[in-house]
């Protein structure tokens, strides 16, 4: 492992970092290390590393912002990468926004924003990356990244990196059809033109309605679980009883139900626990299984 840390490092456009915790890197903010931790900040180191990573068989795991997902407590076995520097680019023309995949949604917003670029205020608040928001079809109940979609950019298998277009992929309800070989580059996302204090007025309204209804601020992954079709797992949960129930230092929100907060010193065993008792109790209750919005990775 020393030896191939060292191959990466010294790849141009690349930082990295030995036995880095995930718990760092995750907004729940728990989660054992990885490996090694690779930063790549452009599509050339992206591909090298990629091509050292598979010479030596070592497992790989994307990570955007680390705020749809629930690291174990044993960590990630291999190499955990991120998109920063060329990927963080965001620039808005007209109505459309070109953004790379490590690009914070919320200088993807702002900026679309402070042009007077409406109709992704449904990300305002989302703490996630560009890429992280294409491959888990971030949104809110009606609305989705894939609806504002008008470009994507991908590292294919073959490690070229092409436009994918409409029918390429299939999106759905925190669904998206690309696999874990294919790497989102970068997108092109249109909005519509509305007067910079309309579009301002137009985030400030959905950051205010997430601040009544969710705990902001807190460290979680947003929702655990997926609405049943026609349903909401937050009511399933509340109407369980569970809002509040603790396991350890994990939590149900008293305010959200179908959020799952870090008071503080939790450990991912916790977490999955809780997870367990909503599980077994909303099947008790309603004779059907919730399922994870959240993705669960690494060792106990
Ligand atoms: C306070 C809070 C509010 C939230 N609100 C919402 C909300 O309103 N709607 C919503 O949908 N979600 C919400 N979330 C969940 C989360 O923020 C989103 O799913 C977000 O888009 C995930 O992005 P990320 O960069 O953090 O991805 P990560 O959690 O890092 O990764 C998620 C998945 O995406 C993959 N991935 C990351 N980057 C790439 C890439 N470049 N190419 C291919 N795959 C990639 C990863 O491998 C992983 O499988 C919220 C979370 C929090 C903490």
């Amino acid at each position: 492992m020393i030896d191939v840390y060292q191959e990466i490092e010294e790849i141009s456009g690349v930082a990295a970092r030995k036995d880095e915790l995930l718990s760092l890197h995750t907004t729940f903010g728990v989660g054992g290390p990885c490996d090694l931790m690779v930063w790549v900040s452009n599509v050339q180191a992206l591909k090298e590393v990629i091509t050292l990573v598979r010479t030596h068989s070592l497992p790989l795991m994307l990570l955007g912002n680390g705020s749809n997902i629930l690291v174990r407590d044993g960590g990630v076995p291999g190499v955990v990468l991120r998109l920063a520097g060329d990927f963080g680019a965001v620039g808005v023309e007209g109505e459309h926004i070109t953004a790379g995949a490590g690009a914070g949604l919320a200088d993807v917003v702002g900026k679309a924003t402070s042009q007077g670029v409406c109709g992704l205020d449904f990300l305002a608040g989302v703490p996630g990356t560009v890429g992280g928001a294409v491959a888990t079809n971030a949104g809110s109940k009606d609305v989705w990244v894939s609806h504002r979609l008008v470009e994507l950019r991908v590292l294919a298998p073959d490690l070229r990196e092409i436009e994918l277009g409409e029918g390429d992929v299939e999106f759905g309800y925190r669904h998206c059809s690309l696999d874990r070989e294919w790497i989102v580059t970068g997108v092109v996302l249109s909005g519509y033109p509305r007067s910079v204090e309309e579009a301002r007025q137009g985030v400030e309204d959905h950051l205010g309605r997430r601040r009544a209804t969710q705990p902001v601020g807190e460290a979680t992954a947003g929702c655990v679980f997926k609405n049943p079709p026609g349903d909401s797992a937050g009511r399933m949960i509340d109407e369980a009883g569970l809002k509040g129930y603790r396991v350890g230092g994990a939590q149900i929100s008293t305010l959200h139900a179908n959020w799952i907060v870090n008071t503080g010193g939790a450990t991912a065993g916790e977490i999955l626990d809780l997870i367990d008792v909503i599980v077994t109790q909303v099947r008790d209750r309603y004779g059907s299984d919730l399922d994870l919005e959240i993705g669960i990775v690494g060792k106990d």
